[in-house]
């Protein structure tokens, strides 16, 4: 038996667990900063900690993000909501327990469906619950001791949990996209994996092909990036079948994935598991969200991906190519909102963005967020444009660059400095084109003996008498009718 063979006879089961860092200003359950990059241990109240004492509250806002992703994934939302403790200790935990949701998560039973592979998929989602996250453990900093920052202790968090739905390394790839493309749209989570605010981990089994059973599941932490996720699926997937082809079995553990090598090493397995004995928190009351809250979540929205791309492609009839492209980048999605509010040409806002601006963006390493045009400096060049004033080639290669230099200015100020207008003034360009034509008898004899191919030279000359600036369909118009 080859060894692919070997590994074609297997199905690769995979669920998910999502964490996501929520963008609020404060903790789960106090009042403490929450923002990112301050120094160690600067943002850590009695509260954070859970001395003895303190009494933490909910954050309503966090309460609200958590919503907004529930119905953003076709959950169903509880009305009433406990908080439980899950006990263990560690450095980076040191009041012993978080506070999280054991039996009563806030969003259950949703799903997402999304292409992968170029097919539709669907991948159930069991839970979204609502906790806080740990301190930040440094091992590398120091060559004797272990650093703990207490600064993230705290900081709210959404563990978004799917059925162990997904078969191929490439869908779940595609799910932590749309999960990042979420909660960017959201605005609940700024998606970031390689800075941890968003952290995935993948409980993996194998099965024959076939197979309807459920085996022994890994559980695979530490995958920092995208790409690393679909590496350790992978890796993981093979050292199972690899190890159940020898004769071995797959026991549950939690093992890591390795970056540099490539491979996944074993943690924790099942006799060091903890024992997290949940109870109850019994310093919070229940929250309870009435039905008229959650419809005003609901009706506070931003449209998401997918309805954008149906609107883009059916009220604004751009191709479905541009649509994605657009909605792939929520900060490019809300600009070009803004865009098609500016302009009717549609088409054109979009060829300006996934054109010019994109091209321009990429050159320098922007984001559009850091772009010096706001859209209705995109939006005077394709009135510019439409109004016969300039053409797309003079106003992308000259124009625009000149306005991002100097953004203060309108496209028309720009194109009269530079004297880039061009002349849709009839008397003038056909005196330029009669000017033309008379200065080459020979060519329009041959014109109109049939040698139409000369149509590319009169046009020429004449740009070159009006310095670039004829209007190019005048100048077609006015030639036709004066070589009838
Ligand atoms: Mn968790």
């Amino acid at each position: 038996m080859s060894e692919q063979t070997g590994y074609d006879k297997y199905e690769l089961v995979v669920g998910l667990e999502i964490h996501a860092q929520l963008s609020t200003k404060s903790k789960m359950y106090c009042g403490d900063s929450a923002e990112f990059g301050a120094a160690p241990n600067t943002q850590v109240s009695p509260l954070s900690v859970g001395h003895p004492g303190t009494l933490p509250r909910v954050n309503k806002t966090a309460v609200e993000y958590a919503v907004k992703m529930g119905l953003a994934t076709n959950c169903t939302i509880r009305e009433v909501n406990e908080f439980a403790r899950k006990n263990y200790f560690y450095p980076d935990l040191p009041k012993g327990y978080q506070i999280t949701q054991d039996k009563t998560p806030i969003c259950t039973d949703g799903y997402l469906t999304f292409e992968a592979e170029g097919k539709e998929k669907t991948v159930r989602i069991q839970r979204i619950h609502m906790e806080e996250d740990a301190g930040k453990s440094t091992h590398d900093l120091d060559p004797y001791f272990t650093l703990v920052d207490l600064n993230r202790a705290g900081v709210p968090l959404i563990e978004i949990v799917t059925e162990p739905d997904i078969r191929t390394s490439e869908e779940a790839y595609q799910y932590v996209t749309e999960i990042r493309k979420l909660v960017r749209f959201l605005e609940i989570c700024d998606g970031n994996m390689e800075e941890g605010s968003l952290r995935c981990d993948a409980n993996i089994s194998v099965r024959l092909k076939g197979e309807q059973i459920l085996n022994t599941r890994v559980e695979v932490k530490n995958m920092n990036s995208m790409r690393n996720v679909k590496r350790a699926i992978e890796v993981e997937f093979k050292r199972q079948i690899d190890l159940v082809e020898a004769g071995g079995v797959v026991v549950q553990e939690t093992r890591g994935f390795d970056a540099n090598t490539g491979k996944t090493l074993e943690q924790r397995s099942k006799e060091f598991a903890h024992d997290y004995r949940y109870f109850p928190e019994p310093d919070l009351p229940p929250v309870v969200l009435h039905e008229d809250y959650i419809e005003n979540v609901k009706s506070n929205m931003p449209k998401l991906p997918k309805q954008l791309i149906w609107e883009y492609v059916n009220h604004f009839e751009l191709p479905e190519y541009d649509a994605r492209v657009i909605t792939d980048d929520k900060d490019l999605a809300f600009y070009f909102n803004d865009l098609l509010k500016l302009t009717n040409n549609y088409k054109a806002a979009s060829n300006w963005l996934l054109g010019p601006v994109k091209s321009y963006m990429n050159e320098n390493g922007l984001e559009i967020h850091q772009f010096a045009l706001k859209p209705v400096k995109i939006a005077e060049l394709i009135t510019l444009i439409d109004e016969g004033k300039t053409n797309f080639s003079v106003a992308s290669q000259k124009i625009f660059p000149s306005l991002v230099a100097q953004p203060g200015k309108t496209a028309l100020q720009i194109a009269e400095e530079l004297n880039l207008l061009q002349s849709s003034d009839e008397g003038m360009i056909k005196g330029l084109v009669e000017g033309v034509l008379n200065s080459m008898p020979d060519k329009v004899a041959e014109f109109k003996a049939g040698k139409k191919g000369l149509m590319g030279l009169f046009v020429g000359e004449v740009m070159k008498a009006s310095q670039g600036k004829a209007d190019p369909k005048m100048t077609n118009k006015l030639l036709n009718e004066l070589l009838q």
